[in-house]
């Protein structure tokens, strides 16, 4: 598999993702479907490169959306199976939602009981389904718990509506941030031992994403017997996963451009791009991203600290180390930026947004989409 020929980038920041590496992860997602039978759906949370969706769409069944512009994007451009959940749909949305969605995902018996009626007068074909809290994570961050104390997301037994089990065709749970199957198991357990009892009669239950398939230590064949032995348990019904992170998982970089080196009781360098608007988790999370070919402060000659051009004090990716000292120009590689990144992007102070490329199995530069001015214009009055 060719790397990138960075000399052929013509401008920086830019997202890449690679083709090839999106198709190992969907061959490795493919082979859990064939081999547990169940059907995975892209998380659009977590990755919606919709130029990518023909790719997507020849190896998953779909898309799960988290309400109307999601699903839209769902329906318009993959057009497979849309599945749709909100912690709260609204009353001014809920009917166009119902005409594009196969799967409506609510997440309270309140917010069923509200839409119920409307969304199957609708579409009466519509499978309908209520969010569960299993009430267990092993969730490594607070921000990324679902089953935290006092969660919003879900349906708590203690909340749970008996009265409308005959009218469900699913169950859904997510559960799991960036882990591995042993935690499935334990929510599995915790979700089976809460609601077994309401499973048999439904069409599918929906197990979420945060599952990590499509990391190097993920026990893939050990998720594809647990699945097996879930159908086993229940009548073979259908076993929906809706990674996000994992289809996006290492396909490509951000790469940035030094604009400028300053000294401040250390050596600084300011970057073209910008950790709060571009890479968002490496504060909120938070990880250090990676850079290509660097270290630890302190581990090789050249030690930076490299911040963002935005006037956010704390726009600070982190101290860095190069066998070189850096210049203006250099072109700095920082991994992994594929999930989680321009879908949570922003025009704060103004910063252009990176381009999304795609570097494409031919090995070509494929520019998706440049961002201007109007970007930033658009979205204030
Ligand atoms: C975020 C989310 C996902 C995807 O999670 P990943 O960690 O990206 O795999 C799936 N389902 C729901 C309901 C979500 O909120």
């Amino acid at each position: 598999m060719a790397d990138i020929d960075f000399s052929q980038i013509p401008h920086t920041p830019m997202y890449i993702c690679q083709e090839a590496l999106l198709e190992k992860n969907l061959q490795l997602l493919d082979r859990v479907q064939k081999e547990s039978g169940a059907k995975v759906i892209l998380a659009l949370k977590g990755f919606a490169m919709w130029s990518t969706f023909d790719l997507v769409g020849q190896y998953l069944h779909g898309c799960t959306a988290s309400g109307l512009h999601e699903a839209k994007l769902a329906r318009e451009i993959m057009n497979k199976e849309v599945h749709t959940y909100s912690p709260a749909f609204k009353e001014d949305e809920i009917e166009e939602i119902a005409c594009i969605s196969d799967d409506i995902v609510f997440n309270s018996p309140g917010q069923f009981h509200r839409y119920y009626d409307r969304v199957k007068a609708i579409n009466p074909s519509i499978s309908v389904s209520l969010r569960v809290n299993p009430e267990y994570s092993s969730s490594p961050v607070d921000l990324y718990n679902p089953c935290g104390i006092y969660s919003r997301l879900g349906t708590t037994i203690a909340n749970f509506d008996k009265s409308i089990v005959s009218k469900l065709d699913g169950l859904n749970f997510h559960a799991l941030c960036e882990q591995n199957v042993d935690a499935l198991e334990g929510v599995l357990e915790a979700f089976e031992s809460k609601f077994g009892s309401y499973i048999d009669g439904l069409k599918y239950v929906n197990f979420g994403g945060g599952h990590h398939i499509t990391r190097t230590d993920y026990d893939v064949d050990r998720l594809i017997n647990v699945i097996r032995d879930f159908k086993a348990r229940h009548n073979n019904i259908t076993v929906y996963l809706e990674p996000g992170e994992a289809v996006g998982w290492q396909t490509g970089p951000l790469v940035t451009s030094v604009l400028d080196i300053i000294h401040n009781g250390m050596d600084i360098a300011i970057l073209d791009t910008s950790a709060e608007a571009h890479m968002p988790d490496t504060l909120a999370m938070p990880y250090r991203a990676m850079i290509r070919g660097s270290g630890e402060a302190g581990e090789k000659a050249h030690t930076y600290r490299l911040g963002g051009n935005t006037c956010l004090a704390g726009d600070i990716m982190g101290d860095y180390s190069f066998d070189a000292p850096l210049c203006i120009g250099d072109k700095l590689i920082f991994e992994d930026q594929i999930h989680y990144t321009f879908v949570k992007n922003t025009t704060f102070n103004g910063v252009k947004l990176p381009t999304l490329a795609v570097w494409t199995k031919n090995n070509q530069l494929k520019i998706v989409h440049e961002f201007g001015y109007e970007d930033y214009k658009n979205r204030l009055s």
